[in-house]
């Protein structure tokens, strides 16, 4: 991801896990949870890396959709009002979307929202490319997987616990973080907390 991120695998300890699922339990109570259709893959992603419980259904028919929904209790977010009625038909919360960028989708999220009653809550930033939940790491730690230019102008760095991803705080972080301070502000959104 352009300014933002590389990969490498990482070992956890036993211990560590167990810290980490009550906390990850913990965390996926209070975020608001989202299920997007496959058109909205890149939106899922910037949900995650706000802070929302996010996924997206890459693969399956609309039936698996709403099926996962009620089974995760996601919101639906589509752009597709024929997949939106027949969630609603269900019981299922939805959030139809319209425009062509991210950033007028999350207009419409925000206003969508705000129509039926949905509380924006969003945590600590989530790996983008997994949901996985980020700690910071020294620099030390780095062993490679950075560019030396990126390592030379930042000190921040986090690692996702799942899949090992890194992130900085780099431009395309900042323009993802201002995009979540949009939505807050749109929202009044309950903010549990940032670094
Ligand atoms: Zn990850």
């Amino acid at each position: 991801m352009q300014g933002g991120s590389t990969n490498r695998s990482r070992q956890r300890r036993p211990q560590d896990r167990e810290a980490l699922a009550s906390r990850s339990a913990t965390k996926t109570r209070e975020r608001t949870r989202f299920i997007a259709d496959a058109m909205l893959g890149s939106l899922a992603r910037k949900l995650r890396a706000f802070g929302f419980d996010a996924t997206y259904y890459k693969n399956g028919d609309d039936v698996g959709l709403l099926r996962l929904s009620l089974r995760d209790d996601r919101i639906v977010l589509t752009a597709d009002r024929s997949l939106a009625a027949r969630a609603s038909a269900r019981g299922i919360r939805t959030i139809v979307l319209a425009g062509d960028s991210d950033g007028e989708r999350l207009g419409s999220l925000a206003n969508g929202a705000r129509a039926a009653g949905v509380s924006l809550i969003r945590g600590d930033p989530l790996c983008s490319l997994c949901g996985g939940e980020l700690r910071a790491i020294k620099k030390n730690e780095l062993s490679g997987e950075v560019p030396p230019s990126v390592r030379r102008r930042h000190r921040l760095f986090f690692q996702c616990e799942s899949c090992g991803q890194i992130y900085w705080r780099g431009s395309h972080w900042k323009r993802l973080m201002s995009l979540a301070r949009r939505l807050d502000q749109k929202e009044h959104a309950i903010d549990l907390g940032r670094r």
